[in-house]
């Protein structure tokens, strides 16, 4: 592919935000021939892949009559947005100079000028922080009862939300399609919700609500089964509950942009109603960060599309645009999945391969090579895996023969996780010589990873 343009380094678009909006306007902005640069964030306001990357089935986006993972179907946005010649950048966004063209963007790690630029960073759903919270984060507890309410766990099964509003009263009612009983948790001792959301709310008889109660802790084994709340005028209450929801709001993740472009009253981007142009000339903006009533992956879709659309016309009318001539008209094909890559076994197994799958190779490198091995435990449901992966593998090919990579998938080789005393995804571990030089657990960035192996290769 032939870059045309590009001058003094100056993009035609960056994309800040790697969830559906941002891939979306990505792959539009690249067919366009724009080559955008997409700055896919790390730590601040979820990580790369954004918040599906966070849940397991996604059962509502068009196309996938059987659902598909949620990390799953972000690969695959990835994957498309790459394959039309979309460039990743991976860091966060610091702050924006919105003056005028070409506008600057400091990341963590320097400055990138851009003719445009298309927000996408989303926002990120309130949490409560309550004892046992991660641990049961997508295992009975959710911040989207419309995207996880259907769930096979929650049928027929006693469920709460957390929430005095009109999105925790919208909820509960929803919940009731499936669940036996919904317990609405209310901190103070009114509902903030509209008087018909509240009569709505009052007339349904499968709903509880539990005022002045304030959630403490989730319990359970591999999934939610009860919550620990205090009333403050009853004392400790244990509810028994298969689901918890979380309905106390979202936060635009718009800090960095320091109030340089007009927020509405709750924070989120102003732009004018159905359109994706910001208050500033040239800045566009789509997703959940301007969006505080859809909140859906296939709306956060739309309006990436629409913000790309707005981009491409607003670069060609003020005659910004550098676009690159393709040698091919269609690119090559993506490869599929990285997670439906076989596992080694006897016959394919090969010592000298830089990474390979499953618990077989892991035995035999243990036991056999003389190379640091770099053992990323993952399961196929856990986003932050799909994230560490790909950066694993990058480390290594930089290593260049000198150290090897196994995955292992804890679903299927259970056994061999035990052993390791494995209780999270991801959880990289270092070996070499049959010694443990280092565990990680969560995403970590590159350069600790490649440290740990330089100290000891
Ligand atoms: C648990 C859960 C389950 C859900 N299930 C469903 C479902 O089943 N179906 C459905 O349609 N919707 C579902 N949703 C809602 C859906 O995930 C969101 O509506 C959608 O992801 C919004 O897309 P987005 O691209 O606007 O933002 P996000 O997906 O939030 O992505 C934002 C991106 O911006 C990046 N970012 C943030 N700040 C910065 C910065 N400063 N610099 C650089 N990058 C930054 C983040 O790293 C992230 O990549 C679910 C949400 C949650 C939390």
């Amino acid at each position: 592919m032939e870059t045309k343009g590009k001058e003094n380094n100056i993009e035609n678009v960056v994309i800040i935000g790697s969830g559906p909006a941002g891939y979306t306007a990505a792959i539009y902005a690249a067919r366009a021939n724009l080559q955008p640069l997409l700055v896919t964030g790390f730590n601040s306001g979820g990580i790369p892949g954004g918040q599906l990357m966070t849940t397991t089935f996604v059962e509502n986006f068009p196309g996938f009559p059987d659902g598909v993972l949620g990390p799953e179907l972000m690969d695959l946005m990835k994957a498309q947005a790459e394959r039309w010649g979309t460039n990743l950048y991976e860091s966060d966004v610091i702050s924006i100079n919105t003056l005028k063209p070409p506008f600057e963007i400091k990341t963590l790690d320097g400055v990138i000028k851009s003719n445009s630029i298309i927000i996408a960073t989303g926002a990120s759903a309130n949490r409560l922080g309550i004892i046992n919270e991660d641990k049961f984060w997508s295992k009975g507890i959710s911040a989207c009862a419309i995207c996880d309410g259907a769930t096979p766990q929650f049928r027929d099964e006693e469920l709460a939300v957390i929430g005095g509003g009109d999105s925790a009263c919208e909820e509960a009612a929803y919940l009731t399609k499936y669940g036996s009983k919904v317990h609405l948790i209310v901190r103070s001792e009114k509902l903030r919700a509209s008087a018909a959301m509240i009569d709505r709310v009052k007339a349904n008889s499968k709903i509880e609500i539990h005022w002045n109660t304030k959630v403490e802790k989730a319990n359970g084994v591999n999934w939610l089964e009860n919550i620990e709340a205090i009333n403050s005028q009853k004392g400790p209450v244990e509810i028994k509950v298969k689901g918890l929801f979380y309905a106390i709001g979202h936060t635009p993740n718009t800090k960095f942009l320091n109030n340089k472009i007009v927020l509405d009253k709750k924070g989120y981007i102003a732009c004018k109603s159905g359109r994706p142009e910001t208050s500033i000339e040239g800045i566009f903006a789509a997703g959940d960060v301007v969006d505080s009533e859809w909140r859906q992956g296939v709306t956060a879709a739309g309006t990436g599309c629409m913000a790309a659309l707005a981009t491409e016309r607003w670069l060609a009318e003020k005659n910004l645009s550098k676009t690159i001539i393709r040698e091919t008209t269609e690119p090559e094909k993506t490869s599929s999945s990285s997670f439906n890559e076989e596992e080694a076994n006897e016959d394919t197994f090969n010592s000298n391969s830089q990474w390979q799958k499953g618990s077989y190779a892991l035995r035999k490198l243990y036991h056999e090579s003389n190379k640091p091995i770099l053992v990323i435990f993952s399961s196929p449901s856990c986003g932050p895996c799909h994230v560490l992966k790909p950066q694993l593998k990058r480390v290594i090919k930089e290593f260049d023969g000198a150290v090897q990579g196994i995955e292992i998938d804890i679903d299927k080789d259970q056994e061999i996780a035990k052993q390791a005393g494995i209780n999270g995804t991801p959880t990289v571990q270092l070996f070499k010589e049959k010694l443990l030089k280092k565990q990680w657990q969560g995403v970590k960035q590159r350069s600790e990873f490649k440290e740990a192996i330089q100290n000891i290769i």
